[in-house]
């Protein structure tokens, strides 16, 4: 049977919700966001994804929300593979190679942050989007023909409200994910990285918006995002026995960064924190009336910024269909098609690629150290080698893989 209501129920006003949600009342489909964060502390939430590949960027501008960004960001059409070791540039990605792939042939480095903040004042002036600000969801149950969603509302008190699907992207702990028994196959990391934002221009000392930076002892990524006041971001990696809180004190902040670049001046720290990395896929990514997406249907290492960029697809992919769908063009086996493209894109490219290149800047053996860095070399120098590795470091490739999935 149909549902009655066409109805979609978004969890979580993440990147991944607000596009989704976004996406489908653009086109005309009533959506429900409810999201735990409220006017009062939405914006103070950690620092974490930024670099916006070019596919996605191409999938804001669908929705009117490029526009809102690109101010707010910095464009950046190249980025540095860097030998700590050695002290030197090992390859330089131009994005230009792709000027015949994408409108966008660079990233946009602009934080999450920014992007929940633009995406929000949009659903909010959207008269199809009905925006549950301070609200938890609990737990939802589903029939043949409709869904229900349980949350608290501002008040504290228990509240329902019904529809044709229910969309968790609610991140990595998603609770429909677990009261659906879903598997969330993969690992950890035994080590946490550690963050620290640092308002220093490190472009005095030739690097990029956007770096990669191999080291046997301490790999490192070094990231630029506009300010005020600019602000670069330093991963490190940490021993999985330190003492976390020994690891975030000024003094040891300032030790490493000092050991990264040495200025003999204390830098000015304006954040730090640690994080815990995961390399999860979800086993199903639909049960019925209930669809994941986003770090609920799948978590990896920020290394090559995969995450967010990856789950904004999953949005635009099952906005798609779900719209088809709800319009009676399509049956639901459409949305099992979401399952089949975007799981593959998950294992075969953001797991993959996420994994290798950790283990690439992290490699200890000096020959093979010498051989992958030949290989980026070579790579970043032939216009024709360049472009196809900058298509699947952007994540262009996976699209286009995706949509040979039947
Ligand atoms: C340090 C770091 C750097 C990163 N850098 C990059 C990068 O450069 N590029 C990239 O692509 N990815 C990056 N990532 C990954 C990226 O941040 C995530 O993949 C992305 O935020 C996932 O978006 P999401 O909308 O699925 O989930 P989230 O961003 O986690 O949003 C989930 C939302 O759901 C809400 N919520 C949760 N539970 C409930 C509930 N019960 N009820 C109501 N609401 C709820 C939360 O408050 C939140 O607003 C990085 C991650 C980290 C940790």
């Amino acid at each position: 049977m149909r549902p009655s209501s066409g109805r979609v129920i978004v969890i979580g006003a993440g990147p991944v919700g607000l596009c989704l949600a976004l996406a489908l009342a653009q086109q005309d489909v009533p959506v429900t966001l409810i999201e735990a964060l409220g006017e009062d502390n939405f914006l103070e939430q950690v620092p974490r994804a930024g670099t916006n590949h070019p596919a996605t960027l191409e999938m804001y501008d669908r929705i009117g929300l490029y526009e809102k960004l690109e101010p707010r960001g910095i464009i950046a059409p190249v980025f540095h593979y860097w030998d700590r070791a050695g002290n030197a540039l090992i390859a330089a990605f131009d994005h230009v190679h792709l000027k015949d792939d994408t409108k966008f042939p660079y990233v946009l480095q602009c934080e999450r942050i920014k992007i929940v903040e633009e995406a929000l004042k949009m659903a909010k002036a959207h008269p199809g989007i009905d925006l549950r600000l301070s609200s938890t969801f609990t737990g939802f149950s589903q029939t043949a023909s409709g869904v229900t969603a349980q949350f608290t509302d501002p008040a504290g008190e228990a509240e329902t409200v019904a529809g044709a699907y229910i969309v968790s992207a609610e991140g990595a702990r998603s609770i429909v994910r677990k009261e659906l028994d879903i598997e969330f196959e993969g690992f950890t990391y035994s080590d946490l990285v550690l963050n620290i934002e640092v308002a220093y221009d490190f472009r005095r000392h030739g690097y990029a918006e956007r770096n990669y930076i191999s080291d046997p002892k301490e790999w490192s990524n070094l990231f630029h995002w506009k300010g005020p006041p600019d602000r670069w971001r330093v991963h490190f990696p940490t021993a999985p026995a330190e003492d976390e809180s020994a690891l975030t004190r000024p003094q040891a902040l300032q030790a490493r960064l000092q050991r990264f670049l040495p200025t003999g001046r204390d830098f000015d720290i304006v954040a730090s924190n640690l994080y815990t990395v995961h390399q999860r896929v979800a086993k199903k990514f639909r049960a019925g009336r209930a669809i994941l997406a986003g770090d609920s249907a799948h978590v990896n290492s920020p290394i090559g910024a995969m995450g967010m960029n990856s789950g904004v697809h999953d949005a635009f992919n099952l906005a798609d269909k779900l719209v088809k769908v709800l319009r009676r063009e399509a049956d639901d086996g459409v949305l099992d098609r979401y399952e089949r493209q975007r799981r593959h894109v998950a294992v075969q490219h953001t797991q993959a690629q996420t994994i290798r290149n950790k283990r690439l800047l992290a490699e200890k053996d000096p020959a093979v150290r010498r051989q992958n860095h030949d290989e980026l070399r070579r790579t970043a120098e032939d216009p024709k080698l360049a472009r196809a590795f900058l298509l699947r470091s952007s994540l262009i490739e996976s699209l286009r893989e995706a949509e040979q999935i039947a």
